[in-house]
């Protein structure tokens, strides 16, 4: 049996990633100084701590872009962040980035989305606007750093600075409270970069899965975009040569060809970030280390052709799904729900639970009953909404 302890695992770390990913045994470190772990590096044991935090649980009934309490099938936040980081772990172990970080900050990047999707953030946003308003990139650090309360006096889960700094996307709102340490705006370690584009590459494909799923969009709707016309294609080329090789007779039905076609989909966007992403890491070869490689524009990156692609269908999916009169009548419904909810524990603030009371003194009334509400669930709103 092979045992690999922390330090093996940090020695086969510098063997094998590119000299511009980050390496564990390289971290600058956790707020409050810890002994390193025998068996995990350090961003191991960031991705374990955020895993069986009570925000990661949460996201299995938040909205991704159908409420979650509209059915059993259609995306969470929760499925999104595990296909996330899916997609971020394999591109970055190709690229001889370091997997752990990927997959790390993809099962973290979106714990700051409150209920009900983007349409809850807006919502959020505007109660909030005279005290630093409310973005999801940007509460995720507060949740990570501070309200999840594995460590006392503000420390959060204590991650390392690397997963933290990797979670800024544009820039932090003036006025919005987050650890004194942390910048207004960063560009992302290549890790981060990698999230960032498969986060979209997943959203892309399972979002036209669930308007397919839903019935909101047709397939034959979808099919005069350029992306899925060419996943549809090589899923059926895929099919085919299967059927040869196996003998098997029979044809693919409506719904596993979809199943394809959105898989086929997910891989060519993979496959054409990993070899653009590997072309100008090959190109950037003034670029020495992690630091440099954090720099506008990213390196990680699509090809041309790709992103265009990405975009139309991105523009499509936009005007016909999250857009949908039925979605998007759903969506503000229940956000109107949040906002009641919201002003309700404002005007009574003795119904925020003891640990969110004890935070109104530093942190003010409205943005605790902020970061209380913009953690509930779908379904604890509903809830609250109705007693
Ligand atoms: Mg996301």
């Amino acid at each position: 049996m092979i045992m690999r302890n922390r330090e093996e695992l940090e020695a086969r770390e510098a063997q094998i990633l590119d000299r511009r990913a980050v390496f564990a045994a390289r971290s600058l470190g956790r707020r409050l100084p810890e002994t390193e772990d025998a068996l995990r590096t350090c961003f191991q044991r960031d991705r374990d701590r955020i895993l069986h935090s009570a925000a990661f649980r949460r996201l299995q009934q938040k909205t991704q872009v159908l409420p979650a309490t509209t059915g059993d099938h259609y995306r969470t936040r929760l499925t999104h962040s595990l296909e996330v980081s899916q997609l971020a772990r394999s591109a970055s172990l190709t690229l001889g980035l370091n997997p752990d970080l990927a997959e790390t900050v993809a099962l973290a990047h979106d714990l700051g989305h409150p209920p009900f999707g983007h349409v809850g953030e807006k919502a959020l946003d505007r109660l909030l606007d005279e005290h630093g308003g409310y973005r999801h990139n940007a509460q995720v650090l507060r949740i990570l750093d501070d309200l999840e309360d594995r460590f006392p006096q503000g420390y959060g889960l204590n991650l390392s600075w690397e997963t933290r700094l990797c979670l800024i996307k544009h820039r932090v709102p003036d006025g919005f409270p987050m650890s004194a340490d942390l910048p207004r705006k960063a560009t992302p370690y290549l890790e981060g970069q990698i999230v960032d584009l498969c986060d979209r590459a997943a959203y892309v494909a399972h979002d036209m899965d669930d308007a397919l799923r839903g019935g909101h969009v047709t397939w034959d709707e979808f099919a005069e975009l350029s992306l899925p016309h060419e996943a549809d294609e090589r899923a059926r080329d895929k099919l085919d040569r299967l059927r040869s090789e196996s003998g098997l007779s029979e044809e693919p039905n409506e719904k596993q060809l979809i199943r394809r076609r959105v898989s086929t989909l997910v891989s060519m966007l993979v496959q054409d970030l990993v070899r653009a992403t590997g072309a100008s890491l090959g190109e950037a070869r003034l670029v020495q280390d992690c630091e440099q490689a954090r720099k506008e524009p990213y390196l990680a990156c699509h090809t041309a052709k790709r992103k265009g692609e990405i975009q139309e269908l991105l523009k499509f999916l936009n005007e016909r799904f999250y857009r949908h009169p039925e979605v998007f009548k759903a969506v503000q419904e229940a956000a109107a729900r949040m906002t009641q909810v919201y002003q309700r524990i404002l005007s009574e603030p003795s119904l925020l639970p003891e640990r969110f009371q004890v935070r109104i003194d530093r942190e003010g009334l409205e943005r605790t009953v902020g970061d209380y509400v913009g953690g509930m669930t779908d379904r604890y709103v509903e809830r609250l909404s109705k007693s």
